[in-house]
């Protein structure tokens, strides 16, 4: 890693978001410096990708190499009563090119992330690992570049015209500058684990995506991998699962198999490995997208809630969008925040079109089954917003799904910050006040 300032850009993270807009950098020659933390391969939740996964991929040239991975693939998702009965599957080739955008996959992150970091390697960007972001470096009201620790502890400062925050969940800069706002409504907890050897579905349906209902409004995914593993979880609001005072994750987990008759079928066979995993306090955004020398990219720019599976397709296109913004920015030899407004535009209005599906998906009063019987013409609709093709009008879905339940206004988040810089400070000053 170079100290001074021989970077275009830096980003801080490499998971999906960040390996993704290095790829697009790298490949346009510019010099990209990704920053993680942990050394790869690391463990990361988010195993299951949805169909537009595929344009991005296919952009950073990762398309041949995941067709010629281990990895499951993935026609369907399904959905099941806590009675054990399944719905059809929603293929999603009844909507989309079976041979490409139809067929996704089920993937192991530590391997995925690592293929998406070599990828950008391959394109020529840099990645250094072990290396942990803890500041902003700030000249006036503009970030110009991070300072952090490598491991061992030696401390380092880089510098460059553009830091994308890739941090994923830690949102560094939106928490840093007080920018995060969380979604009051969707605010559940998971609890997940693996097995092998549990029960797979024959044929085309053996990779598919299961969500299986428990009551209260919450769920299990139920994600088949390879190497005969299954990625399995639960997600509800934090008071129904831990009922009675029961707080251990393994005793919440183990509790909910019984509350579906299809999980209890399917795992019966199989073997627990591994832990149990928890993580609270969800769906959540950041008032600002940009900001002089700042831009916020996946997970950090806004995380949604994992019921349709849409981080992971979120934070490549992002990471996509953000690599051609910067590389058109730096050629016009003009970052500033407002050049970013179409970024946090698009971006906002994929996220607000999956987070009215996954609001009505948690109303008492909303039923796929129910909306489709009334309306057997939304079918398609909604396969295509589970699909990710979520910069859409939709406006005639929204329409038919508020007869059922109520659906929330569109957040005013991820807008660039004007007039330049003041409000860093500002944000600042609130958050010291704060602690
Ligand atoms: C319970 C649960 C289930 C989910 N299921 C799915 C699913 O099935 N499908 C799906 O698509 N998505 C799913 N998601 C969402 C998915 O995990 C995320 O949307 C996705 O990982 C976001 O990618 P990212 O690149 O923005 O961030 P991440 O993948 O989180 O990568 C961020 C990287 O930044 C690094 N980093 C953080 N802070 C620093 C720092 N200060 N310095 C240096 N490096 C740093 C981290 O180590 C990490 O490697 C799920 C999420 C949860 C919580």
């Amino acid at each position: 890693m170079k100290t001074n300032s021989e970077y275009d850009a830096i980003i801080i993270g490499a998971g999906p978001a960040g390996c993704s807009a290095a790829a697009v950098l790298a490949e346009k020659g510019r010099k990209a410096l990704v920053l993680e933390r942990e050394v790869f391969p690391r463990y990361r939740v988010g195993e299951s990708l949805i169909p537009f996964t595929f344009q991005p991929l296919e952009r950073i040239g990762m398309i041949s190499k995941m067709r010629a991975s281990h990895f499951t693939k993935k026609y369907s998702v399904t959905f099941v009563q806590p009675n054990g009965r399944a719905s059809e599957p929603f293929y999603f080739h009844t909507r989309y090119d079976r041979d490409t955008v139809a067929q996704t996959w089920q993937v192991l992150r530590s391997e995925f992330d690592t293929m998406l970091r070599d990828n950008a390697v391959e394109k020529g960007a840099e990645v250094a690992e072990g290396v942990s972001v803890k500041e902003l470096v700030r000249e006036g009201d503009a970030v110009v570049g991070v300072r952090g620790e490598k491991r061992g502890g030696e401390p380092f400062e880089v510098r460059a015209p553009i830091t994308l925050d890739c941090s994923g969940k830690e949102a560094f800069a939106s928490n840093r500058l007080g920018w995060r706002v969380g979604d009051p409504y969707l605010n559940k907890v998971a609890v997940w684990t693996y097995y092998e050897g549990a029960k797979r579905e024959p044929g085309i349906d053996e990779g598919g995506t299961t969500v299986a209902f428990v009551p209260e409004k919450g769920w299990f995914w139920y994600i088949p991998q390879h190497g005969d593993r299954v990625s399995v979880g639960v997600v509800a609001e934090g008071k129904y699962l831990t009922r009675d005072g029961v707080r251990d994750p393994k005793a919440i987990f183990e509790r909910e198999i019984e509350r579906n008759a299809w999980i209890a079928d399917h795992l019966a066979c199989g073997r627990q490995v591994g832990e149990h995993y928890l993580t609270s306090e969800y769906s959540r955004h950041s008032r600002y997208g940009a900001a002089p020398g700042l831009l916020l990219v996946g997970d950090a720019f806004a995380f949604l809630d994992p019921v349709f599976s849409s981080g992971v397709m979120l934070a490549l296109k992002s990471g996509v969008m953000a690599g051609d913004y910067v590389h058109e920015g730096l050629a016009q030899g003009d970052l500033s925040p407002s050049r970013f407004a179409a970024y946090g535009a698009e971006l906002r209005e994929g996220i607000e079109n999956m987070r009215k599906l996954v609001y009505a998906f948690y109303d008492p009063g909303f039923s796929f089954r129910d909306l489709v019987k009334k309306y057997p013409e939304l079918g398609g609709e909604i396969t295509d917003c589970l699909s990710g093709d979520v910069n859409r009008d939709y406006s005639q879905l929204w329409e038919k799904i508020r007869e059922f339940a109520p659906l929330p206004d569109d957040l005013p988040y991820g807008v660039p910050l004007e007039p330049e810089g003041h409000l860093i400070a500002e944000a600042e000053a609130q958050e010291a006040e704060a602690r």
